[in-house]
């Protein structure tokens, strides 16, 4: 058989869930001949991974297709494909919009993009696919990944039901599913074999996982978390991103004492006041989220939190906002994602009175920032002098040096020999900065199989 070889060039924008989605589509166009390439211009096909959150974010995929207008202009055959939520969410209008797209394919329909490859090669035109076959898609894809690294993402969890009014996950991901637990296991268990040894478990709302068990009974996050830990070579497991009323008693107890889970949790609150949390939709209010924090802090009293908040959403007044600003100083952040309110089309939001002018959406999130940023250099100084494990995966930026996480999450940078990629060590830190340790070894603590 005559061998083909192709390039497949794919950009991927937004969270993470996105990221490892970009993987799994070289892993479904392997088979087919195409490696993939960093250089767009070398490529038969140009794949954008598109995110949908923000309008900002939606608008970037736009002016990149203008660029990649021009390069396929410039080459016979070329091949442009949009995927993710602004696939899901604009369809055909991505096409109207942008003529030079061959395949808009979305998040749940990704596996046939060979399909839609052929019928293309077949002359039929363009393909669209934004089905929501979320069961096919991960019974379709190879069991065989080129997810390379010691820390990798492992997709659990898809969807969300949750409908919090400012959002578009719902009906870009839409409704909640959680694959069964064996197969995610077995996934893990060929993670580790091929060198994985931090596994962040990903979905919309990944603490809404409730899957299959291979005893037949539903599993929730902690039951799973706890089986995977039990993995040989899995070392560290992380979880993102979760919904406070998600927060049950087998996931607070997992965190107490399963070591293998890191004492790091992204908890997003979105805001402090509870007038804005109930027109949120978030069906919790301020002290509830205290409250969970609080559970988790009696069960693992070094867990450091971070969380997502949303300023400027439509009714914000300047009392709302002091409310956040009071939950941020209660709680004490770690680190945090702080947004703009972004009016998305289609969501119940968008048609709230009371919208908020730009220019004080941005004062509030400069004082957030500021809060924000203050709490995540103090809590990175209070490390200074501690001796952590790091799990190094990287080599550093400069000669010398590798780099790799906290349990915190933290960038941890160090002295030391490539040949402790792979490696949990124990390193001393001496000094902190806003988004990174630096420290000494001080002892090799396990060695990558
Ligand atoms: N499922 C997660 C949760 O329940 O919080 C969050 C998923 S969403 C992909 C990530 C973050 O984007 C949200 O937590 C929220 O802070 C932010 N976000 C979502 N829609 C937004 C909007 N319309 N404007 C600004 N930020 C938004
Ligand atoms: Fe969006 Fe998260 Fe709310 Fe679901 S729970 S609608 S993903 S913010």
């Amino acid at each position: 058989m005559r061998r083909v070889t192709r390039k497949v060039h794919i950009k991927t924008y937004g969270c993470q869930m996105n990221v490892y989605d970009s993987q799994r589509m070289a892993d479904v166009l392997k088979p087919l001949g195409y490696a993939p390439s960093a250089a767009p211009e070398d490529c038969d096909l140009v794949i954008l991974n598109t995110c949908h959150i923000r309008e900002k974010a939606a608008e970037k995929v736009y002016s990149e297709l203008g660029r990649l207008k021009k390069l396929k202009a410039g080459k016979d055959g070329m091949m442009i494909a949009v995927a993710g939520c602004v696939a899901q969410a604009e369809g055909e209008e991505i096409v109207r919009r942008a003529p030079e797209v061959d395949i808009v394919v979305g998040p749940q329909a990704y596996h046939r993009l060979p399909q839609m490859i052929a019928e293309i090669h077949r002359g039929a035109g363009r393909a669209l696919d934004t089905d929501f076959p979320a069961l096919d898609k991960f019974d379709a894809l190879p069991d065989e990944s080129g997810q390379q690294g010691v820390a990798r993402f492992l997709t659990v969890q898809e969807g969300c039901d949750k409908f919090c009014t400012f959002c578009v996950v719902p009906y870009t991901r839409g409704a909640e599913y959680s694959r069964p637990a064996a197969a995610i296991l077995a996934e893990a268990r060929r993670m580790a074999g091929s060198g994985a040894r931090e596994i962040t478990l990903l979905g919309q709302n990944v603490n809404a996982y409730r899957g299959e068990g291979p005893d037949g009974r539903d599993w929730g996050l902690g039951r799973l978390i706890r089986a995977l830990a039990e993995i040989d070579g899995v070392w560290r497991i992380r979880y993102t991103t979760s919904h406070p009323n998600d927060v049950d008693d087998a996931l607070v107890a997992a965190h107490g004492d399963v070591p293998a889970l890191m004492p790091f949790l992204h908890l997003p609150v979105q805001s402090g006041s509870d007038r804005i949390l109930a027109a949120m939709n978030r069906k919790h209010d301020s002290d509830a989220y205290r409250r969970i924090v609080d559970r988790l802090r009696a069960a693992r009293p070094d867990l450091a939190l971070s969380s997502d908040f949303i300023v400027g959403f439509p009714g914000e007044s300047d009392a709302d906002f002091a409310a956040t600003m009071a939950l941020v100083r209660e709680v004490s952040f770690a680190q945090a994602f702080s947004f703009k309110y972004s009016r998305r089309p289609g969501t119940p939001g968008a048609a709230m009175p009371k919208q908020i002018a730009e220019p004080l959406k941005d004062a509030r999130l400069a004082e957030l920032n500021a809060e924000l940023m203050r709490q995540q250099i103090a809590f990175n100084a209070s490390l200074v002098g501690r001796t952590l494990p790091a799990l190094f995966d990287r080599p550093g930026r400069h000669p010398g040096q590798i780099a790799g996480r906290s349990p915190f999450l933290q960038a941890v940078h160090a002295e030391g020999a490539a040949s402790l990629i792979g490696r949990l060590a124990e390193v001393t830190i001496l000094r902190a900065s806003q988004n990174s340790l630096s420290g000494r070894l001080a002892r090799i603590a396990a060695e990558a199989a």
